[in-house]
Order: structure tokens, then sequence, then C-alpha cells
């Protein structure tokens, strides 16, 4: 057999549970509405024309940058966050240098790190997942080339504060330090405006999740020009498709869209975490468009009821520290008024455990 890298070898497979996802999905952090009803006007506007030329990025990335508030020079549109993040992989990472992530992690950096045959080093967060700042610090060495962070972070919608990163940051100057903003639109603080300073910093946003736009397949990444030029080198030209760039000028200008998404996500979110709260099932306060509770030895068995149910819902338990945890994505008032009463009557029916608010 043809003999692969000895990276993608060791790699481990990552296989999220896809196939068959019918009812109410509230598995993979993703709108549970649909795109603004701007966009599927374009959708359905398309013609053979719009398909048959190769996609051009640079229109669409000027309009990005204008609504962003960067230059063009500044960002990079991409095949959702998951390119951003084999770009930066690609541009900085070979062997014999290292990576640091902290866990529990977004898998993609891990699984892309990897392959480029670096060695990635986990870093756990602290208690209650809060971001581990002096261990990240305590990790820097002249070989660290990347470090990637989700914030929110994914799957504990737990939050960094904007000067931990900075120093992180600061410490690290030979490091492409990547913040993942994916579910910026859900919690509202950036470092957005501090790439232009801090020229190794990497902030990278997605159009999979207020957006709508999962299956399109977009994100950007974006650093100050001299660094994002050399991420621009290893980018195809039609990185993005045509379909996603017809779309996204759309997207871009439906800001009332998102935002009213956003605000629906909010309120849902406290509405789930009160209900954990009611119930005695500890959880973790989050800022992204989803919440991390722990049902102990139960969550196999609540993941199954509730799909039983119609709900699909994810269990994390295979996540560092994350033993016992499921992930549930907040959705629209009224699929919320279905989720609780499943999740009300289920875990009554389960009779688990009361536990101690964390
Ligand atoms: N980053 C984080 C933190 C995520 O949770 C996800 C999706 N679950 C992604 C990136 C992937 O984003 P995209 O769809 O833009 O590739």
């Amino acid at each position: 057999m043809l003999e692969a890298r000895r990276p993608i070898q060791n790699l481990k497979a990552y296989h999220p549970p896809l196939s068959g996802r019918r009812g109410l999905r509230l598995d993979f952090n993703e709108n549970t509405q649909g795109p603004s009803p701007k966009v599927l006007r374009v959708l359905q506007q398309l013609t053979a024309d719009d398909l048959v030329r190769y996609p051009e990025r640079e229109p669409v990335e000027r309009l990005a940058a204008e609504r962003f508030g960067v230059s063009p020079q500044q960002v990079l549109l991409t095949n959702g966050v998951d390119e951003a993040i084999q770009l930066l992989c690609q541009t900085y990472l070979e062997p014999g240098c290292e990576a640091l992530i902290v866990v529990p992690a977004f898998a993609m950096y891990e699984l892309l790190a990897s392959s480029t045959g670096a060695k990635v080093i986990s870093v756990p967060a602290l208690s209650d997942f809060r971001f581990p700042t002096q261990s990240l610090l305590d990790r820097i060495t002249p070989a660290t080339r990347l470090i990637a962070m989700a914030n929110p972070n994914n799957p504990t919608g737990v939050v960094a504060r904007p000067e931990e990163i900075l120093q992180v940051a600061r410490a690290a100057a030979d490091a492409a330090v990547l913040v993942d903003e994916a579910y910026f639109d859900f919690y509202g603080e950036t470092l957005l405006s501090e790439i232009s300073r801090v020229s190794n910093l990497f902030v990278a946003r997605t159009f999979s999740k207020a957006y709508g736009l999962a299956g399109l397949r977009a994100g950007a990444l974006f650093a100050c020009a001299e660094s994002l030029q050399m991420v621009r080198r290893v980018a195809s030209p039609y990185n993005v498709n045509a379909v996603a760039l017809a779309c996204l000028p759309a997207a871009l200008d439906d800001r009332g869209f998102v935002e009213q998404y956003a605000a629906e996500i909010r309120r849902g979110r406290t509405r789930l975490e009160s209900a954990y709260r009611s119930l005695g099932i500890r959880y973790w306060p989050s800022q992204g468009n989803f919440v991390l509770a722990d049902f102990g030895s139960n969550a196999q068995r609540l993941v199954a009821e509730m799909n039983a149910r119609g709900i699909l819902v994810r269990d994390r338990s295979s996540d560092p520290g994350c033993q016992g945890c499921v992930r549930i994505t907040i959705g629209t008032a009224e699929q919320m008024d279905r989720l609780l009463t499943a999740l009300e009557e289920t875990v009554r029916s389960l009779s688990l455990p009361e536990r101690s608010l964390a």
C-alpha cells in the first residue's frame, strides 16, 4: 500500500456523527432557523453563468473588509474556519516545532496541526474550564509556532478575557496566535481591533453559526497585512466557491437578521441555564449558542432518550475533562419550548441525582 507521511499515519480520524440527523438538530451548534431571506433570494437567482466561471474572491473580500472595519489586506475569505486553521498550520508549522492548544478544544486544531508533523501540546483549562493563561505562558518555548484557542470556547462556552489572550500573544512573538471567534455573534467581545497592533494575532470568524450558512462553507481570517500575506500564498485563488461568494454580500448586508437571531439565542440560553439550575444539573455559563452540562453517568442515557424524542444533542464525554458532559445547541423560542419540556421530563424519568451547582 502507498505509504502516507508519518504524521498522517498517526492521525486519529475525526468523524463527527453527521449521518441521519433527523429531528430537532441541537447537536452541531448550527443556526436552527435558516439564513437571511435575502441570501435565499440570491440563491434563487443564480444562473448557469454564475457556475461556469471560476469564482472571484477579491470583490467580496473588499465588502467583508468594509463590513468588519479592516483593510482588504487584513482579511482572507476561507472555506470555513476549518480552512483558515489549515492554512495557518501550513504556513507556520513543520516537524520540529510546537503548537499549543487549550483543551477541551474544537477538534480540528489538533488534527490539522499534527498533520504537519509539528508536536501538539495540549494545555488543560483550569477548573470550570477557565482559560489557563499562566500554564500557556509556561509552555511557550522558542519552538512554539502556533497557539490556537476558541473564544468563546467550544464545547464549554467559557471565555478568556482580552488581556489574557494579548498577554499570551505578546509572550509568543514567534508564534501565530489564533483566536477563533466562531461564536462571536452570541458574545459580542472581539480582538479584531488588535490585529493592526499585534502582528502575530489572527482572528477567525465564520458564517456557519449565526449567519446560518454552514452548508456553504465560508469563513474569514483576519490579521495584519504582512502576516496575512504569507497565509494568502498557500490559499487556492478559488478556495471559496461561487455560490458562497454570490451569497456573502447579502449575508453581510443583513446585519439586522444576525442581530435578531443572536438576541433570540441569548434569550434561549438564559432559559436553558435557568432550567438546569431548577433541575439541579451542573452547567457552565456559556457565551456561545450552546450550553455544556454535567449529567454524570446518565449522559449516554440522556442523549439516547432525547434522540428517541426527536431531539439531537451531543455527548462530549470523550473531550478532555468532559466525562459525563452533554452539549446542547440553543434554538429559537419554539424550539426551546420543545427542548425544555423534553429535557425536564427526561431528567425526571432518569431520576438523575441532585447535583450541587458549580
Ligand atoms: N471553530 C469552532 C470553535 C467551531 O466550534 C467550529 C464548528 N463547530 C468551527 C470553527 C468550524 O467553523 P466552519 O464551519 O467555519 O469551518
